[in-house]
């Protein structure tokens, strides 16, 4: 059987069948699959799995937010296996550098080498600046051409768990996530974009794949233009609702965004929607301070 062959493989998670008001949904607990999880773990899959292949201390250089999910997972993949992440983020506030917090906290706690741009245009330069001759490079939020891997063993993971017909929902930030799953799933993907518009998220997903066949992968709107990681009260609500009624807690950042498409688009799908928790919880820490900041009387 596919699925006794699977449970072999490094990765597999559990699928969930929920209710939020009288939206019925099956969920991919990709949150639960461990200290690397959600998309994190399906994009680092294929390092993960060659890792015996690279020596100790192997340098591994990336950029991006000091908040971002992708610097946790890349600290806590390197600090496990012995190899050094340096890190490129822009300049970080004197606030979180005096009270380290969230993803950051965490990814020095995992010995990450987290350095502020101060010299170059920007921080993808001064990465690239870093580099020698045997580092290997990651592209922000882990948006690299080795992810695929992991896509195509979660499209087998589903197919063998799945009897009925789903259409596959996830949000996306690069499209790295959506548009690897929907090359190799037989199931139909939507999927929303939370960074910039249906626009930005077509190039960002070009850039990594030449020629992309977007004929599974239905790009949906948000019911309005959120600016990405901004707190809103709507989305802070709903987090809260889900959280009570489902009692799961989702992602502030990616997660609501799709929810809100995902509620919003209800009647285009003909097919119970299999929601991807993408993980990424530790975000939530300074996400919530910033809600709680900001909307101090909503509390
Ligand atoms: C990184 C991340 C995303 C975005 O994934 P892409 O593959 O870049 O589209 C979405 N949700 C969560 C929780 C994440 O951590």
């Amino acid at each position: 059987m596919l699925w006794k062959r699977l449970k072999n493989t490094l990765i597999v998670s559990r699928i969930d069948s929920l209710k939020y008001d009288d939206f019925d949904f099956f969920l991919k607990r990709d949150d639960l699959l461990g200290c690397i999880n959600g998309n994190k773990a399906r994009k680092l899959a294929f390092f993960e799995k060659n890792k015996h292949l690279f020596k100790k201390g192997q340098k591994f250089i990336s950029y991006g937010s000091s908040q971002s999910n992708a610097l946790v997972a890349l600290a806590i993949f390197c600090y496990e296996n012995n190899f050094e992440l340096i890190f490129v983020c822009e300049k970080i506030n004197s606030f979180l550098k005096k009270n380290p917090h969230g993803n950051y906290l965490l990814a020095l706690e995992y010995g990450a080498k987290i350095v502020e741009n101060n010299d170059f245009l920007n921080k993808k330069a001064k990465a690239l600046n870093l580099i020698n001759n045997e580092d290997i490079f990651i592209e922000e939020g882990i948006a690299t051409k080795e992810a695929e891997f992991g896509y195509e063993q979660l499209a087998l993971e589903l197919d063998g768990q799945l009897n009925e017909n789903v259409d596959i929902f996830l949000p996306s930030g690069t499209g790295t996530s959506a548009a690897f799953l929907a090359k190799h799933s037989k199931f139909r993907v939507y999927t929303c974009a939370c960074v910039g518009d249906e626009d930005y998220l077509k190039k960002q997903i070009l850039s990594l794949n030449e020629n992309y066949d977007f004929s599974n992968l239905t790009i949906l709107n948000p019911p309005k233009k959120y600016h990405f990681a901004k707190p809103y009260i709507e989305l802070f609500e709903l987090y809260k609702d889900l959280k009570q009624k489902c009692n799961i807690e989702f992602d502030l950042i990616y997660d609501m965004v799709g929810f809100k498409t995902l509620i919003e688009n209800k009647k285009m799908f003909s097919n119970k929607i299999l929601y991807i928790h993408q993980g990424g919880l530790d975000g939530n820490i300074s996400m919530l301070k910033r809600y709680e900041y900001k909307f101090q009387a909503n509390k």
